[in-house]
């Protein structure tokens, strides 16, 4: 093993195999350290979609979309705190990478409606295949070294203040490696991390844990320790969808809610819009009562349901006994513990209102954003999910320009430091919408090692 390398790599998800190869591509030699016996991180576990606009798979669903309504669509959910270079850098590269993806092997295989995109956006990719393809695509060229069980324990800076050493463990050793042009964090965040958790977001205590063993912001701290500025952090949310036990070994999740299903609190009250960000529907679920939350749909609604598909495989759900059933409301309530008549009223209420024209309690007009027309719930047999909220991401992280290099609190890139992925703030804002974690992993985990290469801003 060398000890001297173009670009070292921390962390091997999405973002870190995407450097990868893009820099394999470019006969870069490069050092990819992963602290896990596997690569994959967060991604691996991910809900498989990812944000593109103007597809070929969009086209052929007749979807008239572009990169502009994308970047609009995100400022919108980031409510405009999102730092619009990052989001408009997103928008510019995000063909170029979708194409770049599919020519390095990954497949997509449909397209979805999910949170936040004013039209079906969501590529679905298979997360292993995508890993396997991204890190064939990079060993296949010879320049690029792997090394899993590979903990990163600090970064240093050389005589002219640029960060190039990279201190790990590997193989019960202390080593070091240097970095050419650059170090690349492409750590991920910190789910998984109760630390960080309590200090940084005490608001999602209750929240299940689910995200990739290693994410535990190593990376974060590793950055702040050579002066990384933080952004996001007060934003963090947690994920509305998720079946009480989806912290175990399966994700079970449904979103059944964009599909026209309600959600009620334990006393069969709606209490939210259905419609918006299911993060921004967490953040109410974990305000309600002993924070139990229900979906409740109808066989319709159920048909809709998309086998194999992670979010929308109601039948895979109600086989692993997770989805409730019954022929009537009053039976449902009765096995869900709820009270019967305050049931059949919400919903009745719900029926009504949508039909005239809207919801008139919390504005329900769409399915999701502004995609879809809510149907009355009225198709025996009915449906319930107990559903909670999930911490599975962490779109809070150290600041970037948008060549991916690490800013310090005055704005200045830290020398030699970049960042991509999840451990990147700045991007989402106030709010995340649905694929852009993976897309901002690809888009500018390639856009670090461009910049990096030529060791000057990605204008
Ligand atoms: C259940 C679930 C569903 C999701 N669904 C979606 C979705 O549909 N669409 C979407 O866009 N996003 C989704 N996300 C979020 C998304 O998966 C992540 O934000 C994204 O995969 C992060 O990619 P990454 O490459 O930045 O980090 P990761 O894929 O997490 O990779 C980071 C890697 O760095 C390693 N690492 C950490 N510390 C060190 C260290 N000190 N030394 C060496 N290595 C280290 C980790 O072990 C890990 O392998 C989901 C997340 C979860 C958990």
């Amino acid at each position: 093993m060398q000890d001297t390398y173009n670009l070292i790599i921390v962390g091997a998800g999405m973002a870190g195999l995407c450097a990868a190869a893009e820099a394999a591509a470019q006969g870069a030699s490069v050092l990819v350290l992963e602290k896990e016996k596997d690569f994959g991180g967060s991604s691996l576990l991910s809900g498989r979609y990812m944000a593109f606009a103007g597809t070929d798979l969009q086209k052929q669903e007749g979807i008239d979309d572009k990169s502009e309504f994308l970047v609009e669509d995100m400022l919108a959910v980031g409510e405009g705190k999102n730092e619009i270079e990052l989001v408009e850098a997103y928008g510019e590269h995000q063909f170029e990478t979708y194409e770049w993806l599919v020519s390095t092997g990954v497949q997509f295989h449909k397209v979805q409606a999910v949170s936040g995109h004013s039209v079906p956006r969501g590529h679905t990719i298979t997360p292993q295949q995508a890993i396997t393809a991204l890190y064939e695509a990079a060993a296949a060229s010879g320049t690029v070294e792997f090394r899993t069980g590979a903990v990163v324990k600090r970064l240093r800076k050389d005589e002219n203040e640029r960060v190039s050493q990279v201190v790990f463990e590997h193989a019960g050793k202390t080593k070091t490696a240097s970095a050419e042009n650059a170090v690349l964090l492409t750590s991920g965040g910190f789910s998984k991390s109760e630390e960080l958790l309590e200090n940084f977001a005490p608001q999602l205590t209750g929240a299940i844990r689910i995200g990739g063993k290693g994410n535990v912001g190593d990376g974060i701290k590793l950055a702040s320790e050579q002066g990384a500025w933080l952004r996001d952090f007060p934003y963090l949310k947690g994920t509305y969808g998720f079946h009480p036990t989806a912290d175990g070994p399966r994700k079970s999740q449904a979103l059944a809610f964009y599909k026209g299903a309600i959600i009620i609190n334990k006393f069969a009250e709606r209490f939210v819009n259905e419609s918006i960000s299911y993060k921004l529907i967490g953040t109410e679920a974990l305000l309600q009562p002993e924070r139990i939350t229900y979906q409740i749909w109808d066989q319709p609604i159920m048909d809709q349901g998309v086998p194999g598909d992670a979010l929308y495989d109601f039948e895979k759900l109600l086989a692993l006994g997770l989805i409730e059933k019954a022929e009537t409301l009053e039976e449902l309530a009765e096995i869900i513990q709820v009270p019967a008549e305050k049931l059949k009223t919400t919903v009745k209420e719900y029926n009504r209102d949508i039909q005239n024209g809207g919801d008139q309690k919390y504005g329900r007009t769409t399915l999701t954003h502004h995609f879809g027309t809510p149907t009355p719930i009225h198709n025996a047999p009915f449906y319930a999910m107990r559903t909670t909220v999930a911490m599975l991401a962490t779109y809070a992280g150290v600041s970037v320009d948008k060549s991916a290099r690490v800013l310090n609190a005055f704005n200045e890139p830290i020398e030699g430091l970049y960042a991509a992925g999840e451990i990147a703030g700045g991007f989402h804002g106030a709010g995340y919408m649905t694929g852009s974690s993976l897309g901002k992993a690809a888009i500018f985990g390639r856009i670090a090692v461009q910049a990096a290469l030529k060791k000057q801003a990605v204008l």
